[in-house]
């Protein structure tokens, strides 16, 4: 399968924000963001103008690689958000906000999204008591979501929970975190995503 192979800290540089995409590191001065707040490359410091185009795609890609997704599943859920009811920015980023992998990280089982999709493929979740490793199941309304009993020593999981102390688990989820287990106490919407996004860039990039 398709991986993005480039350095984390990288493109958080590049969107000029920080993704936290590598977990405890992100929450400490050694963040590469707070260091070096200017994007990487010889020509990084350079000012230069940004066409309406190119704020589109910066938002785009920001919102892509926050989720780890590649180009062309980012592109079908668009396509899906926009075939809904209601507005199509909000429709997409509520989505990506149910994936399997998101809710774990979201729930303080995982340190990034990055790992939570590792860890839901190798088996270590179940949903409604069911095992799974698909890590782009979307979540609905009531389901359980539980470490399985013999991942509960895992190392990774534990140390993960440390950090959801620092960052909290947003108000749409439950978390007991004693017994590894959480629920969808309901979907999130819009206001839930507290993230800097400016999904109509989006929309309008892909409606072009
Ligand atoms: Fe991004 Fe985290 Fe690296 Fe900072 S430490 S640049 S937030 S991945």
């Amino acid at each position: 399968m398709a991986r993005y192979t480039e350095s984390k800290c990288r493109i958080c540089r590049r969107e000029g924000t920080k993704l936290l995409l590598k977990g405890d590191r992100c929450y400490t001065d050694k963040c590469a963001v707070e260091r070096r707040a200017y994007p990487p490359g010889e020509h990084g410091r350079a000012r230069k103008k940004s066409s309406d185009y190119a704020l589109q795609l910066r938002e785009k890609q920001k919102v892509r690689r926050m989720y780890g997704l590649l180009e062309g599943q980012f592109k079908r859920y668009f396509e899906i958000a926009d075939s809904r009811k209601g507005a199509t920015g909000a429709n997409l980023l509520i989505m990506l906000e149910r994936r399997l992998d998101n809710v774990i990280y979201r729930m303080g089982f995982a340190n990034s999204r990055a790992q939570a999709r590792q860890l839901v493929r190798h088996g270590h979740f179940s949903v409604n008591g069911k095992r799974v490793n698909i890590p782009s199941i979307l979540v609905r309304e009531g389901d359980s979501i539980a470490v399985i009993e013999k991942s509960k020593k895992s190392l990774v999981i534990q140390e993960a929970r440390d950090v959801l102390a620092r960052r909290g688990a947003p108000d749409w989820l439950e978390v007991d975190e004693q017994e590894f287990k959480g629920s969808i106490k309901t979907l999130p919407n819009r206001e839930d995503i507290t993230f800097p996004i400016s999904e109509q860039l989006i929309v309008e990039l892909y409606s072009k």
